[in-house]
């Protein structure tokens, strides 16, 4: 098991609520919330960046953004709206260089950027 804290999750050596699972990508709560419902999609595989996301990944990108829709469903907040992000890199603020995406819902969501 690589020392990526989104592998270990993902792979279940360590233990996290699940709020989502299919396949490919599994789903839970943000450790730092910034909004009430903050979520994120992690793929089971390791892909570092959205840069490094290959034509092979195509069904893993689909998986990311479908699960995306089901957990904000789940959660309460898809008729309320949410927002789906993907950080890439320095300029994106990413800080765990494993691919995943944040669902960000229950409040009226400022501006971007
Ligand atoms: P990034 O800036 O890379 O797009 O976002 C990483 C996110 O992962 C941050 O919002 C941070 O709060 C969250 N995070 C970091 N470590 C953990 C963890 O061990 N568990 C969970 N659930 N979230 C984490
Ligand atoms: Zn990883």
């Amino acid at each position: 098991m690589s020392d990526c804290i989104f592998c270990k999750i993902a792979g279940k050596a360590i233990p996290a609520e699940l709020l989502f699972e299919d396949e490919r990508v599994v789903a839970v709560r943000d450790i730092h919330p910034a909004a009430p419902v903050h979520l994120l999609v992690i793929p089971k595989a390791h892909v570092a960046t959205l840069n490094d996301a290959a034509g092979e990944d195509d069904a893993l990108l689909a998986s990311i953004v479908r699960a995306a829709a089901a957990v904000a469903r789940a959660q309460g907040v898809a008729g309320s709206g949410y927002r789906l992000v993907v950080n890439c890199n320095r300029d994106g603020g990413q800080e765990v260089f494993h691919l995943h995406a944040h669902v960000l819902g229950g409040r009226k969501l400022g501006p971007m950027g």
